[in-house]
């Protein structure tokens, strides 16, 4: 029996690979109804870098020859999974969303792609970005910004913004992005889906294109919890090729999320740097609503202080700008990237090349972690931040003592217009003021869909966790979601 082309954009993960695994239908079905999606959304939407037509096909047929052999073809079988373009994918151009990497074919797989092409996952497309992952809303992308489907008009968040656009828009059930001060959860909440920061360690980072190597981590979109943990089991565990990969056991659960009836006994804290005016009412407004859900469902609430949270920004953009401006010296025209035309001595080559395929916003990151590195300098901006981090950590620490879990928002606005604050990069940067600290802290933050503004526009609760208790969050944003309905509105597309 053939698929509905109608009923696959909102299917679940979990809904399509029992389909394919019972042979309802087959997984070459599933990926022709997600290639057309695509394909007609894209010219409205823009959120991919590459439409993977072939691969995406082929694979599909693979796991239909799979279960026509009678082999098992893993728990994600035939699902379509859209993948940020910061992860290699060999024989795949990998584009960062930069002109300096538009032509790189990496020549290997990034461990997370394996994993999920070995759990029977369909790589569906290449997914546009801010360029090198620096950025808030994807209109740092040199291929054009990406829109959000509930108002085209608006930015989808970033800087994943394409993952989250295919997972809110109905073409991929899942996707893949990476955070490293909120681009997974930032877009989330902007598109209304479920995205998860995993904890740092959590997830091998072998293959992802390095932004701020102490930060970046891996994570899922979804669009329920269920969904994101499913994939986060897949791709989650130790990889001996990413030495900062914690040799952790996976949680069982993951693979077979199921809603608690009851939050009963689970402690929630309130920290009242995240509660603060600035905050737009009608997203106060939808988190204010969803904390009272939550205590609905039998959880308490403990305040809590974080008291470090106001530095956190500054310490962000000395440590990841200090990171990146190391971690891109790679691009230079000899080791990887563009190389300028022009016939220069070899220094000038350098220089020229990294001026042509840089956008404005790399190079001003560049320039800012160079400053911050230099002689001099040193002591008083990086290792200051570092010490300052620290604190952030403890702060977390010693919040932990009293909660299982802290609520926030995840963003002070919801979506805002496409070229509201790409002339002011302190503006841009401010929207990350309640994500940064959890990757500075290195604990799991998870976003779930919690309501609308009266304007119609998603709005996301930001749930951070104890280190490594990812499955402790999506259980409750799976209890909350088993008694709310905003993750079951879709835009009209
Ligand atoms: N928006 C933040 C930045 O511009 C975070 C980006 C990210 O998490 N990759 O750096």
């Amino acid at each position: 029996m053939p698929l509905d082309p109608n009923a696959y954009p909102w299917m679940s993960a979990r809904e399509i690979a029992a389909g394919v695994r019972s042979k309802t239908f087959s997984a070459e079905n599933v990926a022709k109804a997600a290639l057309a999606r695509a394909h007609k959304l894209e010219p409205s939407l823009h959120a991919f870098v590459t439409i993977l037509d072939d691969l995406a096909l082929q694979q599909a047929r693979a796991v239909d020859a799979a279960i026509a052999a009678g082999r098992d073809p893993g728990p994600l079988a035939g699902v379509p999974v859209a993948i940020k373009d910061n992860l290699c994918l060999k024989g795949t151009r990998t584009t960062c969303s930069s002109k300096i990497l538009a032509q790189y074919v990496p020549p290997y797989t990034a461990t997370v792609l394996e994993r999920i092409v070995a759990a029977g996952g369909v790589m569906l497309a290449k997914a546009n970005l801010d360029e090198f992952a620096m950025g808030s809303s994807t209109e740092n992308s040199a291929f054009g910004a990406t829109r959000n489907p509930w108002d085209l008009e608006r930015v989808p968040g970033g800087s994943s913004g394409g993952s989250a656009v295919a997972v809110a828009a109905g073409i991929a059930p899942l996707a893949l992005g990476s955070d490293t001060g909120g681009s997974i959860r930032q877009p989330a909440a902007l598109t209304g889906v479920v995205g998860l920061k995993p904890t740092y360690g959590r997830v091998s980072r072998y293959g992802l294109v390095a932004f701020a190597s102490s930060l970046d981590q891996i994570g899922p979109f979804a669009r329920d919890a269920a969904d994101a943990a499913l994939l986060t089991a897949v791709i989650s565990g130790h990889d001996e090729r990413d030495a900062t990969s914690a040799n952790r056991p996976v949680p069982g659960d993951l693979a077979n999320l199921q809603p608690p009836a009851s939050l009963k006994g689970v402690r929630l804290g309130i920290p009242k740097e995240y509660f603060i005016p600035g905050t737009d009412p009608e997203v106060e407004r939808a988190v204010t609503a969803a904390i009272e859900a939550l205590k609905g469902l039998g959880a308490e609430t403990v305040p809590v202080s974080l008291p470090h949270s106001e530095y956190g920004i500054g310490v962000y953009y000395l440590v990841a700008t200090a990171e990146a401006s190391s971690n891109l010296a790679r691009f230079d025209g000899v080791h990887y990237g563009h190389r300028t035309k022009e016939k220069v001595p070899m220094v000038e080559m350098y220089a020229r090349s990294r001026a042509e395929g840089f956008g404005p916003e790399v190079k001003r990151r560049i320039m800012l972690g160079t400053y911050a590195l230099s002689s001099g300098y040193y002591d008083a901006y990086y290792l200051k931040a570092q010490k300052v981090r620290a604190l952030i950590k403890r702060d977390f620490d010693q919040a932990f003592e009293r909660c299982d879990a802290i609520v926030s928002p995840t963003t002070p606005t919801p979506a805002f217009k496409i070229g509201e604050k790409t002339d002011d990069p302190l503006a841009m940067y401010l929207s990350d003021i309640f994500t940064i600290s959890a990757n500075l802290a290195a604990v799991p933050g998870l976003v779930v869909p919690c309501g609308f503004t009266n304007g119609g526009l998603p709005v996301g609760l930001q749930l951070m966790g104890k280190p490594f208790d990812e499955s402790g969050l999506l259980k409750i944003a799976a209890a909350f979601q088993a008694k709310t309905d905003h993750h079951a509105r879709h835009p009209q597309l």
